[in-house]
């Protein structure tokens, strides 16, 4: 028996894939964001389940590239981070393609060129900030870019840092693309342009461009969340009642002594903390979990591998019992976002989060 573990409903992440596909043209293609393990989900096991209906797939960097190779043979990486000087040799080796953000960076993967010519896709900076040729600066430097005869620019992409938040801004970036594409495609004949990342395709499936990068929605979750009702949530996270105890009134509950019973308290403690990724934040928030499908709020801090929660309303609950941190349980229902608001963070946080101990189960089974 695990002590704590999360499902994994693979074919909901083929149901989320078509949901996003519906509202984009029929020739958009799509690259399905797998870094960080799949955002908790399993990399290996999520490019299987996908591999049919994805054109591409995308990690963070070289040492994940490398993990999905073997599971999809045959379908391009991209690796959206840069990679560092020493990777590069590498990168090309294996035909990943990676993003450069300036013609110098361009010209240091030209000297690795062989018999083929080094695909790379070139960002651009329209506001997010990170890496990428800033948008003045683009017509020069993919001009520069186009003069080096061992490198072909297979996409041109961009990356949204609000798209979920505000919608005016995502729209300027996404005109700025739309205003450059033309050129862009004079310069690449036959180039990719991509811009929209999961909170694009659901705001803003109109400018799909070539490609979409979806991440966080094939996993079900939805923002902003208004969309939540066109996704399924893959992942649900368990563990168990290990404890369960009557306390009196007055008692001082977990690290630093923050909750102290207010009446006689049927107490149950679960096989998790946050050394399983469970936040240490949720310690003092409105955070509850579901047994016998009732909701148990947290009480004081979580520790590193136990959570306390208060169970007096109902009393049947024993060791052993199954507990819901994510997911559903009969009537009620804890999203990955419900526990991002909880612990005053991101659903994308919650989920990386989730650590390794944590064991993962593939549903359904074939
Ligand atoms: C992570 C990432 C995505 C996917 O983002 P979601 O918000 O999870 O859909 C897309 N593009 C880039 C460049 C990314 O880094």
């Amino acid at each position: 028996m695990f002590r704590s573990w999360t499902e994994i409903r693979s074919d909901f992440l083929k149901t989320n894939l078509k949901e996003l596909r519906s509202q984009l043209p029929s020739n958009c293609g799509v690259i399905s964001v797998l870094k960080a393990n799949a955002y908790g989900h399993g990399a290996v096991e999520v490019a299987t389940a996908l591999k049919t209906d994805s054109q591409a797939f995308a990690v963070a960097c070289l040492s994940e590239a490398l993990t999905l190779r073997q599971s999809v043979p045959d379908r391009d990486i991209f690796i959206l981070g840069p990679s560092v000087p020493t990777e590069r040799g590498d990168v090309v080796k294996n035909g990943f393609i990676p993003t450069v953000s300036s013609a110098e960076e361009a010209t240091e993967y030209a000297q690795y060129a062989g018999s083929h010519r080094i695909r790379i896709s070139v960002k651009i900076d329209t506001g997010m900030g990170r890496i990428g040729i800033w948008q003045d600066d683009a017509q020069a430097g993919l001009e520069a870019i186009s003069r080096l005869p061992a490198i072909s620019v297979h996409s041109i992409a961009t990356h949204l840092p609000s798209g979920d938040k505000d919608p005016v801004f995502s729209q300027q970036q996404l005109e700025w693309m739309q205003k450059h594409s033309d050129a862009f495609r004079k310069l690449f004949p036959g180039v990719l342009l991509h811009a929209l990342n999961s909170a694009g395709i659901l705001e803003f499936p109109h400018y799909a461009f070539d490609l979409v990068r979806p991440g966080l929605a094939l996993y079900g979750i939805a923002s902003p969340r208004k969309h939540q009702h066109r996704l399924k949530p893959v992942l649900s996270w368990k563990a168990r009642v290990i404890n369960v105890r009557d306390v009196n009134k007055g008692r001082s509950i977990s690290y630093g002594r923050t909750y102290i019973t207010s009446k006689l308290s049927r107490l149950a403690t679960l096989s998790v903390g946050y050394a399983d990724g469970y936040p240490l934040q949720l310690s003092g928030s409105s955070a509850y979990v579901l047994i016998h499908g009732h909701r148990c709020p947290v009480v004081g801090c979580i520790t590193m591998d136990q959570t306390i929660v208060d169970v007096s309303e109902h009393p049947t609950v024993s060791p052993g019992d199954e507990v819901v941190l994510i997911g559903e349980q009969q009537a009620e229902k804890i999203t990955a976002f419900d526990v991002a608001d909880w612990a005053n963070t991101i659903p994308w946080e919650i989920l990386t989060r989730i650590h390794r101990r944590v064991r993962c189960v593939f549903l359904p089974l074939y």
